[in-house]
């Protein structure tokens, strides 16, 4: 059976676009009886809205805000805040004495 070009009306924008032979064949081949509805550039457009929604999304909310603990600096004394929750076990330095501190490497294992 011979195929010949066909020009079908896209439902998305209404525009004319042609069904090819190919095409034609190769959709008989796959087993589709039915034409397509919509143009190549309609059918990329969907696909590719399709994936942006169901894409995986690494978005934070609040991302930038952090909550500061305040401690007492174990070196000098002062009040000073950290980014995390200061436990009792570990020394919390203010930033001058985390900067020296920093100098020299706590050997952990
Ligand atoms: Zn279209
Ligand atoms: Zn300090």
């Amino acid at each position: 059976m011979a195929y010949s070009d066909l020009t079908l009306h896209c439902s998305d924008c209404g525009d004319s676009f042609t069904f090819t032979a190919g095409e034609q064949e190769f959709h008989a081949q796959k087993g589709f009886s039915n034409r397509p509805g919509r143009c190549p550039s309609c059918r990329a457009a969907r696909k590719k809205n399709a994936g942006d929604q169901s894409g995986p999304r690494h978005d934070r909310q609040g991302g930038g805000q952090r909550s500061m603990h305040s401690a007492v600096c174990s070196g000098c004394g002062q009040q000073t805040e950290v980014p995390f929750q200061p436990t009792q076990d570990r020394p919390v330095y203010c930033r001058s004495c985390f900067a020296t501190q920093g100098g020299k490497r706590t050997m952990r294992r």
